[in-house]
């Protein structure tokens, strides 16, 4: 029943977000075109178009797409321009996986780990390694409650033999996709059964979290943390410490929201949309506001850790493939005026000015 429910929110999220990407790429040209082109269209053109506009909106592919840039100025030299060359493909799909879900099956316990399915203190107590993990829990039971940690360290597996390869194509799909799921792995709502408050009447808490918070506060955010990526003598320790932390800020991701559900009447703590006839009802913009403050830097610090320990994988991976030299016929061609790009851009990194410096693709409109 929890994975029936679980496998539809995500369903419902995934559908949405792939409806956005649609409606901006082609429909709201094609609405356009309506627009001008007919008279009488003038007024219905016109409430089409603000029914997409509250529709088109990053649905949690902007932090997804931050922190995968991020990570790129984060690398060390001999690494940094072959990322920063191919940078827009590693943010542009950053979010593949999520997109994946709406045609492949297997693919959504990839994304999350319920931990409290697995036992009593599970994530101190499961094995790092997949083959022990399907010996004593099932390959159902992974398939049911989620198995993020394994499947990040398997795309790392899946790097580092592309690195050894030098094989340009399967380094990106691999670096972009174990992004993805490093990424996850550090959203505390992934791992628990409890992902979306729904088992304590916080139903839309992690949109609220994931989604809604971070695109009204991006731009207050502190993107920058002194991190440089570093080898990761235990890459397993590491991302399973990651989901541990986040799993730990659960307590107070519910009770803040219980605390602050006290001063708001439900009609001001909720925005009800109506969308192909169907009501949805989510968190309003002021109760996000409140509850943002209430956590403090939370989501900003996880957004952090997400971006230094995708850069620690990327980098760890390729030092495990016998660091590679990714110059020459893997930067095909990395000219002055790349070199000046990328000073320029980790010079704004560095001064926390991404955003208002408009280096920052997740916030540029043509990616919306
Ligand atoms: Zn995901």
């Amino acid at each position: 029943m929890i994975l029936i429910k679980h496998t539809q929110l995500h369903f419902r999220l995934q559908i949405f977000k792939v409806l956005t990407e649609i409606i901006n790429g082609f429909f709201r040209r094609f609405l356009l075109q309506i627009f001008y082109m007919h008279k009488l269209r003038y007024f219905l053109g016109t409430i089409l178009l603000l029914m997409m506009s509250v529709i088109v909106s990053g649905w949690g592919f902007l932090v997804h797409r931050t922190v995968a840039q991020l990570a790129v100025y984060q690398l060390p030299k001999k690494m940094r321009p072959f990322f920063f060359k191919n940078m827009d493909y590693l943010v542009k799909e950053s979010i593949r996986p999520d997109l994946r879900r709406n045609t492949d099956p297997s693919e959504n316990p990839k994304h999350f780990i319920d931990a409290e399915n697995y036992g009593d203190s599970a994530l101190w107590k499961m094995s790092f390694y997949w083959k022990d993990a399907v010996r004593l829990y099932s390959k159902d039971s992974l398939m049911k409650n989620g198995y993020v940690p394994y499947q990040v360290m398997m795309m790392k597996e899946k790097l580092t033999q592309a690195f050894r390869d030098k094989n340009k194509d399967s380094i990106l799909f691999y670096a972009t996709d174990m992004g993805h799921y490093i990424g996850d792995a550090n959203v505390p709502l992934h791992t628990s059964a409890n992902y979306d408050g729904q088992l304590t009447n916080q139903k839309g808490l992690h949109n609220l979290w994931e989604t809604i918070i971070p695109e009204i506060e991006l731009d207050q955010y502190q993107l920058y943390n002194h991190h440089e990526a570093i080898y990761l003598s235990n890459p397993e320790e590491a991302i399973w410490d990651a989901v541990r932390h986040g799993n730990a800020l659960l307590t107070d991701i519910y009770a803040q929201e219980k605390e602050l559900s006290k001063t708001f009447s439900d009609t001001a703590k909720y925005h009800t949309q109506l969308r192909n006839g169907k009501e949805y009802k989510s968190y309003s913009s002021a109760f996000a506001k409140a509850y943002s403050a209430r956590l403090g830097s939370t989501i900003n610090q996880q957004l952090l850790r997400s971006s230094n320990l995708i850069a620690d994988f990327w980098y760890t991976s390729w030092v495990d493939a016998g660091k590679p030299d990714l110059q020459g016929q893997l930067t095909s061609s990395f000219d002055r005026k790349d070199k000046k790009e990328l000073k320029k851009e980790c010079k704004a990194y560095r001064k926390n000015q991404l955003i208002e410096s408009h280096f920052l693709i997740s916030k540029q409109s043509e990616i919306k």
